[in-house]
């Protein structure tokens, strides 16, 4: 048993790692706080974290080009057209039933029932946004008129707002990425916080449209276009391998990661009464998607156990936690997928870039939720008809948050117009905001990850043709 305990060790080492580090994170993280550290010393103390941070979205991008390119230029266009309708029905199946879950828990809870907790002073206000703009938007992100502009920009949006608070400054630029900026005095200066908005700066989507077609195309031309399928298949290669060593800085950056939120997050006692039963809310919610249907649906599908899946997942789970960005976690997500889940290259490489950029049940579930506490703390009585068009704009406002954090801040706009909600009450749940944010970012790319499982399984007579066929064609050879 001693040589089990070892091979134990030796295979899950990472996971361990990892796993101990969320561990020290959060007691270092608590045994910081009573210093009340300065703005400046805790950005030098998260300064670890950044760095895995930057790591992984520096992969971020070829790894969404070459494997997108490889993976759809390796079959051929029936198996994945048929690979990719799996893939979207169940984005759009599990998308939906997460904003039923969001919806039935808001109103059996009703986080937001009684007087308003805290009035928002607004200076400003926002200008509604109409629901069209914002989906005309989206599709105009699909097709980035300049590819290397892509690389390196976020969406461009036509709408751009600023609403003042107290002392919250919220910069809503619908779609894209939100800038909050906190300000506190420290002393006699004042330093300011950015407490949102890290972006990484790819147009995700764009690209993943652009690589899907070309890798399409490649795909069509045969042996002509054997080269540049190569080529993208060695870069993929290449990118992966880079990941393997990225994963051995991952608990250090993890560590560091959640030790700094966790010093400088606001006191947690001040988060009671409705924000409190909202939080709860969320957290239910996506415990319930998470823990239980999701795995339900997988174990439906596959007839495998769910939670060894899981476990294969849990350093991908555990960064997405601590990263807080679908798309700076997909590295190890593929990692995780290929390595510890065997799960086929041609369904990972197909299905997770798109996953990651479109498929957010957790973004959905929380819009629908935030949606909702917004209209009962303003007393206001949705009907029907009102919730149905939060739940479609819910999914819509899901599929358009890009994979960065606190991105389904921002495309709230879009929900709470689309009801006649005022768009200014977001400022009430900033305060707990980048909490929920991990939370359902790790729900997000847990969604992501049992899809793959789950379009291998419904796909492998379309793969195990492919086998035959190459095999086929390197015995004519
Ligand atoms: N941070 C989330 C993600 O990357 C998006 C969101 O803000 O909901 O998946």
């Amino acid at each position: 048993t001693r040589d089990s305990i070892k091979a134990f060790l030796r295979r899950n080492t990472f996971v361990l790692f990892t796993v101990a580090a969320v561990a020290v994170g959060i007691v270092l993280g608590f045994a910081l706080r009573p210093h009340n550290l300065s703005v400046r010393e805790i950005k030098y103390f998260s300064f670890p974290g950044e760095l895995l941070m930057r790591m992984l979205q520096m992969l971020v991008l070829p790894l969404i080009v070459s494997s997108l390119v490889t993976g759809i230029s390796s079959l051929d266009s029936k198996a994945s057209g048929k690979m990719g309708m799996r893939a979207i029905v169940y984005y759009m199946l599990t998308t939906l039933i997460a904003v039923f879950i969001g919806i039935v828990m808001v109103i059996i809870i009703r986080p937001g029932k009684g007087n308003r907790d805290s009035p928002v002073s607004s200076s400003g206000s926002i200008e509604s946004v109409q629901a069209a703009d914002a989906f005309l938007d989206l599709i105009r992100n699909m097709f980035p008129p300049n590819l290397v502009e892509a690389c390196f920009k976020q969406y461009k949006t036509f709408y751009k707002k600023t609403v003042f608070t107290k002392n919250i400054t919220v910069m809503v630029n619908a779609s894209a990425s939100i800038n909050a900026t906190e300000s506190s005095s420290v002393g006699n200066f004042k330093e300011t916080v950015p407490v949102a908005g890290s972006s990484n700066g790819v147009n995700a989507l764009g690209l993943v449209v652009f690589s899907m077609c070309f890798g399409l195309v490649i795909g069509n031309m045969k042996q002509q276009g054997q080269a540049l399928r190569e080529f993208f298949d060695c870069l993929n290669d290449a990118i992966m391998r880079l990941v393997a060593i990225i994963i051995w800085y991952a608990p250090i950056g993890i560590l560091f990661l959640i030790a700094g939120k966790i010093v400088e997050m606001k006191d947690l006692a001040q988060v009671g009464g409705q924000l409190g039963m909202y939080t709860m809310c969320v957290i239910i919610g996506l415990l319930i998607h998470g823990l239980f249907v999701l795995p339900l649906l997988f174990f439906l599908v596959t007839r495998r156990n769910p939670y060894t899946f899981i476990g294969g997942l849990l350093q991908a789970l555990i960064t997405a936690l601590g990263t807080s960005s679908s798309s700076a976690t997909l590295p190890i997500t593929f990692r995780c997928l290929e390595e510890n889940n065997h799960v086929d290259k041609r369904v990972t490489r197909f299905v997770l870039p798109v996953g990651a950029t479109i498929n957010m049940d957790g973004t959905a579930l929380y819009e629908a939720v935030a949606a909702i506490f917004i209209a009962q703390v303003n007393g206001m009585d949705l009907n029907f008809g009102q919730i149905l068009t939060i739940s479609i704009t819910a999914t819509a406002a899901s599929i358009g948050a890009a994979g960065i954090p606190q991105a389904g801040l921002v495309t709230m706009v879009i929900v709470l117009t689309s009801v006649g909600l005022p768009t200014e009450d977001i400022t009430l749940i900033i305060a707990v905001d980048w909490f929920l944010d991990r939370l359902r970012t790790t729900t997000n790319v847990l969604g992501d990850s049992l899809g793959a499982g789950i379009v291998e399984h419904l796909s492998r007579q379309e793969l195990q043709n492919q086998d035959v066929e190459i095999g086929n064609s390197v015995i004519e050879e």
